[in-house]
């Protein structure tokens, strides 16, 4: 039994692992125990003497499947250790993530990741062991790993204890459905540009206004699909 948040990886390259979240925050946290890592090799659970986990797609093309069989083990073994966690497969295939899904699964106990390869896994798989599909973009990576780092990283952020104040995460962008506003520091001069005024005044309600305007105009200009959707929640909540 533990306390730490649990990421069990499921990965043909498992020495990838902690790579990037061994350091800064990700990696602290790792040493102080607020999350745990288990990276498995998926070849540890081929029965062949090539340990091979891949086989031609059904039907022809190009490329190689990851077999059914031999990530149901891996699941298995997983689930074994980490009940009632989600199994996810990163997968483009998959939905978009979410800030707001990252705040679910950081609240839950843990995760199974199963990181693809080649053309990606049997689907029979997916659905025998009930799946959940997340997308990190609209592009194709080599691999999951990757992407599995990308959630990772997102939801060991938001453990407790890991950022350093409690309110920097509440302002960031997608908590309250707006992008960040813009941020400034010294120096007040840069090359001709100044800071602008009302940040420094010292009136915390002037300061709070122009944040809230400008998170609304960079929303609205940069990512009209988040603008409708803030929109929409405004008038349902009216
Ligand atoms: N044939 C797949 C397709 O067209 O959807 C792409 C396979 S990709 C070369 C190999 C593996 O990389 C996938 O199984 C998946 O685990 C991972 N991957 C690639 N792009 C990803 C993305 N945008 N989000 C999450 N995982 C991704």
């Amino acid at each position: 039994m533990t306390d730490s948040w649990q990421a069990h990886l499921l990965t043909l390259f498992p020495d990838m692992f902690p790579g990037p979240l061994g350091v800064s925050l990700a990696g602290r946290a790792l040493q102080k125990g607020i999350w745990s890592l288990d990276a498995k090799n998926l070849r540890d659970f081929a029965s062949d003497k090539h340990r091979s986990v891949d086989d031609a797609p059904a039907g022809g093309g190009p490329g190689m499947v990851m077999r059914a069989d031999i990530v149901a083990a891996g699941i298995d073994d997983a689930r074994a250790r980490l009940h009632d966690a989600p199994v996810i497969y990163l997968t483009p295939r998959g939905a978009p993530l979410t800030q707001a899904r990252v705040h679910e699964l950081a609240n839950g106990a843990g995760a199974i990741l199963l990181c693809g390869r080649f053309e990606g896994v049997d689907e029979r798989v997916i659905e025998a062991r009930d799946i959940e599909e997340i997308s990190i973009g609209d592009y194709v990576l080599a691999g999951g790993e990757i992407a599995a780092m990308v959630l990772l990283e997102a939801i060991v952020r938001l453990l407790p204890g890991v950022m350093g104040s409690a309110q920097s995460g509440l302002d960031e962008s997608f908590e309250g459905g707006l992008l960040e506003y813009p941020l400034y520091t010294r120096p007040q001069d840069f090359e001709g540009r100044a800071i602008p005024d009302v940040l420094t005044s010292g009136d915390h309600g002037k300061v709070s206004a122009w944040r809230r305007a400008e998170a609304e105009i960079a929303t609205r200009l940069r990512r009209p699909d988040l603008w409708a959707a803030y929109k929409a929640r405004g008038t349902r909540e009216e």
